[in-house]
């Protein structure tokens, strides 16, 4: 079967691709992240996807537009709302070029990480292979968390610390902005 796989960043594409194509699946990545910030992380990705395929002949289409205002158009006065806007935003883009191109199924390296709300992912992903009349493939990639770690820093890939979106930044690294968190979450009511 052909599969359009929605990548968001190389070391969460190194396992599903792996899997995808070890059962015959001829497959193409897709990088499309609007998402992520700032433009030298942005450009980083999309420079580890361009290596990784470099080092073994995966097939990808690049979208090298960096995406920052169609992104916060998006999600600001949503933030809270923010990821599932974000998943969308990706994998509506993913499903249209499948539908395109005459692709039978797609799917996304999103299923892969243990950060991602991965059953918010399925029934965004379901709702939309309706819509478009594209098979949703389904693997619950994240059984190869290690594998994909593991291949990932051999290979000597980029492996970014953060999600993408400059909410998820300063998630990553405003100490005072996780304490706030944490206390917020715990009952204690902010700074
Ligand atoms: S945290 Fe990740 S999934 Fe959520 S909006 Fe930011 S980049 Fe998108």
């Amino acid at each position: 079967m052909r599969i359009l796989l929605h990548v968001c960043c190389a070391p969460c594409a190194v396992y599903p691709l792996a899997q995808l194509s070890s059962q015959g699946h001829e497959v193409t990545g897709f990088f499309y992240n609007p998402n992520i910030h700032p433009y030298q992380e942005f450009r980083r990705r999309i420079e580890a996807v361009k290596q990784y395929g470099e080092a073994t002949g995966q097939a990808f289409a690049l979208d090298e537009q960096y995406g920052l205002t169609e992104f916060l158009r998006e999600v600001v006065f949503h933030e809270q709302d923010r990821c599932a806007r974000c998943y969308d935003m990706r994998l509506q883009k993913t499903v249209a070029m499948a539908a395109a191109q005459k692709i039978e199924a797609f799917s996304t390296t999103l299923l892969y990480s243990k950060y991602q709300n991965h059953q918010l992912l399925i029934a965004r992903c379901r709702r939309l292979a309706e819509q478009y009349d594209v098979r949703f493939h389904y693997e619950d990639f994240r059984l190869g968390w290690q594998q994909g770690i593991d291949t990932s820093r051999s290979m000597g890939l980029y492996r970014q610390p953060y999600c993408g979106c400059v909410y998820s930044e300063q998630e990553r690294y405003d100490k005072q902005f996780r304490r706030c968190k944490k206390n917020q979450s715990e009952g204690g009511g902010g700074i």
